[in-house]
């Protein structure tokens, strides 16, 4: 064997060794729990909606985004088939009372995992831009809630506004997408 092939197979050795060292001797990852989502007024607009990930139609103006995340329990669990309701205004901060535009509801995956691809809403009198949200897990009561977006003119300014209900918007793939993960307690 020459010094080259001894060397790869040291460096071999070594890379196993620290693998097996450090799945053998490092805790296994330990759930601290995770703190439970806030629950926020439902307020006066919401209404029964259809099954769908994609609210946007022809012709809807404003900034588009993928709103996606999870839904999990407390003690850091994913729950599936969650049911998530999704409400919001237009661009102009109009709710669609009459008909089921900018509504849906869908459920979590097996993975906890929702998504939602929609329009940033629009800011009205006293309310700064928001989404209202009620989870449900199964069998469980129903989270009612609301998400605001870091950086919004009146976020400052409204009563109801509470940080831990921001999303994380980034752009990926020069799109928008706002991430946020629901927490509930399972009973
Ligand atoms: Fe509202």
């Amino acid at each position: 064997m020459d010094a080259r092939a001894r060397f790869v197979l040291l460096a071999a050795a070594l890379v196993l060794g620290a693998a097996t060292a450090s799945g053998s001797h490092s805790a296994p990852a330990v759930c601290e729990g995770f703190p439970q989502t806030p629950g926020q007024i439902g307020g006066i607009h919401y209404r029964r909606s259809p099954l769908r990930h994609n609210v946007v139609f022809a012709g809807l103006a404003g900034t588009r985004f993928t709103l996606e995340g999870l839904v999990l329990s407390t003690s850091c669990k994913p729950v599936e088939g969650a049911r998530i309701d999704f409400w919001q205004t237009d661009s102009n901060g109009h709710y669609d009372d009459t008909g089921t535009r900018l509504r849906s509801h869908q459920f979590t995956d097996p993975h906890g995992r929702y998504h939602l691809e929609t329009i940033l809403p629009g800011a009205y009198p006293g309310r700064t831009r928001h989404l209202h949200v009620k989870v449900r897990a199964p069998d469980q009561p129903t989270l009612t809630t609301e998400l605001y977006f870091p950086g919004a003119l009146h976020n400052d300014r409204d009563p109801y506004f509470d940080k831990r209900l921001l999303v994380h918007l980034a752009g990926v793939h020069r799109k928008l997408v706002a991430h946020f993960d629901f927490v509930l307690r399972i009973r």
